[in-house]
């Protein structure tokens, strides 16, 4: 049987990381293989940690740091399309949601991965990326010679209090789909580490031993039937 592939979408160098790591690496060990797709280089991310070189953008210093990661997690592939940070909802949608959806011609996935439509923290270019990419997979789920796939959101355990600085966010979804991904503690460890320019933003979450250790999902497409039991792993052979 040929490979299954799953794709990951993000907006930001550091979202992959905070994301479902123990599930990326999951796959890449159980066969799939996997990509992600990054929309901006993280040029407004929080500077003070990062190590400027003379002639060198933060930007180009967390694609780095991206890339590092990637190879913590086992990625085959990574697409980085250097928008603004912070610019995403500026971008027309139709743009967006087109180029996530060549992105999804070309890559096939079986399963996508990316923000709630509530964009988990706010962050507007989240809830961009995630709008963009939930159209691109109705458009493609819409194709008959196309097998069955599988749209998630990535959410929190229910009650957990996100820091919302954009003030906006509903709660995240209750997980359909809970992953536990507690042997690859370490190498969610060592994917945040790769991500240096953004120590402050990530080293306190690790005293939270349950974000370490388990991955929880929304199915968004196509949706579970109401009373359908969690399901434990969303890399369905
Ligand atoms: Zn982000």
């Amino acid at each position: 049987m040929a490979p299954r592939r799953l794709l990951a979408v993000w907006a930001h160098p550091d979202d992959e990381a905070f994301g479902p790591v123990g599930t990326m690496r999951l796959a890449h060990d159980q066969g799939w293989q996997t990509a992600i797709l990054t929309a901006t280089q993280g040029d407004a991310g929080q500077s003070a940690k990062a190590d400027l070189s003379p002639g060198q953008t933060l930007g180009e210093v967390r694609e780095a740091e991206l890339r590092a990661a990637c190879a913590v997690l086992g990625v085959d592939h990574l697409q980085v399309w250097r928008y603004p940070d912070g610019g995403l909802q500026d971008i027309p949608q139709d743009e967006l949601r087109s180029r996530v959806l060549d992105v999804m011609l070309d890559w096939q996935p079986h399963v996508v991965i990316t923000f709630g439509l509530d964009g988990i923290t706010g962050h507007p270019d989240h809830i961009a990326i995630s709008a963009a990419t939930r159209h691109a997979f109705a458009q493609l789920q819409s194709e008959p010679a196309i097998q069955l796939r599988r749209l998630y959101y990535v959410t929190v355990r229910p009650g957990r209090q996100i820091e919302n600085r954009m003030g906006a966010a509903p709660p995240p979804a209750a997980p359909t789909s809970v992953v536990d991904v507690s042997r690859y503690e370490a190498v969610k460890r060592g994917a945040l580490a790769c991500h240096a320019s953004q120590k402050d933003e990530w080293e306190p979450l690790l005293a939270d031993h349950d974000w370490l250790t388990v991955d929880r999902f929304f199915r968004a497409l196509p949706p579970t039937e109401p009373g359908t039991p969690i399901e434990m792993t969303i890399l369905h052979e």
